[in-house]
């Protein structure tokens, strides 16, 4: 086996996604670098490789000093090493590329093994437009930082795609709600495991649907390109009409906002289109 490193997607759910060549590739190097040695440990087990390898971590706060210490491993020994997550591509939404640039820097030689990424399987689950889009990573913890982070892509024309957890999608699709109103999103959960599934709807649809059944398990939130028409399964101004035909413009508007999450100011203006028209 050629001397260098290794890139090498592991499963994100299901054991069998890995490749046979990532196996052979596994079993060979002498050095497997990774974010959590028990998490590797267990992966090379249950494919039944031997342990008996150098396993060294790379966090954000140590790639470099162990990036160093890899590419002195490589060199002076002539040996391989393998670059794996704990799971998925190495690289998106975790450590490496200050790895790589290092090793190509240093003319060691570099290759990728693709398998499994979560943002591309989600993408493909989702039935949103996949000839652009573009990759945010996790969106921020804090509720300012989120909304900034939304107000960026609001016009972008492409799927936008984040990281996010189960802890946290409420949060996020109620700030979606209020400044995505009816764009259709999509979130695609525990992507190759049994509970796999994913949602479509507006903001306010796929919380309604996590208030009936509590957001379990790693996901990705999908949010369909600027300009896109709003989501098939819900027509604002049909609804606006219904509520206007029984209630004055304040409580129409209220009504909506509670029910969908959708963002008041804009409820408004359509509400005052929709009297005008009649008028
Ligand atoms: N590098 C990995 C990849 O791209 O496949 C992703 C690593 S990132 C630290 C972990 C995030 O990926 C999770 O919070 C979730 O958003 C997403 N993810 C990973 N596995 C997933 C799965 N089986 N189903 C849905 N989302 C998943």
């Amino acid at each position: 086996m050629k001397s260098g490193l290794y890139i090498v997607a592991t499963p994100i759910g299901n054991l069998h996604d890995i490749s046979p060549r990532a196996v052979e590739v596994l079993k060979a190097v002498q050095v497997i670098a990774c974010e959590d040695t028990r998490i590797a440990k267990k992966l090379l087990s249950l494919l039944g490789i031997s342990l008996n390898k150098t396993f060294l971590t790379l966090h954000d706060h140590n790639e470099e000093e162990h990036a160093i210490r890899l590419i002195e491993l490589i060199k002076e020994n002539d040996i391989s090493a393998a670059l794996i997550s704990d799971a998925g591509s190495p690289l998106i939404s975790d450590p490496g590329y200050k790895l790589i640039r290092r090793c190509r820097r240093e003319n060691i030689y570099v290759t990728v093994l693709p398998g499994c990424c979560a943002l591309i399987c989600a993408l493909q689950l989702s039935g949103l437009p996949t000839n652009r889009f573009l990759f945010a990573g996790f969106l921020p913890n804090r509720d300012k930082a989120r909304k900034e982070a939304f107000e960026q892509v609001k016009n972008i024309n492409a799927t936008v795609v984040f990281y996010e957890t189960a802890s946290r999608i409420i949060k996020s699709l109620e700030a979606a709600a209020e400044i995505f109103g009816c764009r259709e999103m999509a979130v695609a959960r525990e992507i190759t495991k049994m509970y796999e599934e994913c949602l479509n709807g507006t903001a306010g649809e796929l919380l309604a649907a996590f208030a009936e059944k509590q957001p379990k398990g790693e996901m990705v939130l999908m949010i369909a390109p600027a300009g896109e028409e709003d989501s098939p399964s819900l027509d604002i101004d049909v609804l606006l009409r219904e509520e206007l035909n029984q209630h004055n413009l304040k409580t129409a508007v209220k009504n909506l906002v509670e029910r969908y999450h959708l963002n008041k100011n804009e409820l408004y203006t359509r509400a005052l289109k929709i009297k005008d028209h009649e008028q």
